[in-house]
């Protein structure tokens, strides 16, 4: 859909710390696959592990950051199942 915010695979850092605004990082918990991003308003780290995210890196539902007001559709590039 064309109003999803794309974020693009960090390649620069495979640590939270060293993960850019705007990217996200694989992140696994137990056997599921998922990722983490970084709230671009403030940096809080925000883990899309209650998220679902389809073939396509389409993530549903909606992420929001608990720390302050945005939220955001957003589709992950780069994702592959
Ligand atoms: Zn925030």
């Amino acid at each position: 859909m064309a109003d999803h915010l794309v974020y693009e695979k960090e390649t620069d850092s495979t640590s939270i710390r060293g993960l850019c605004k705007g990217r996200w990082l694989p992140k696994m918990r137990g056997n599921q696959e998922t990722a983490v991003i970084k709230c671009p308003l403030c940096g809080e780290v925000i883990y899309l592990t209650d998220h679902m995210i389809d073939e396509n890196g389409v993530v549903y539902p909606a992420v929001l950051c608990n720390h302050c007001t945005w939220m955001a559709w957003m589709r992950l590039d780069g994702w592959f199942r």
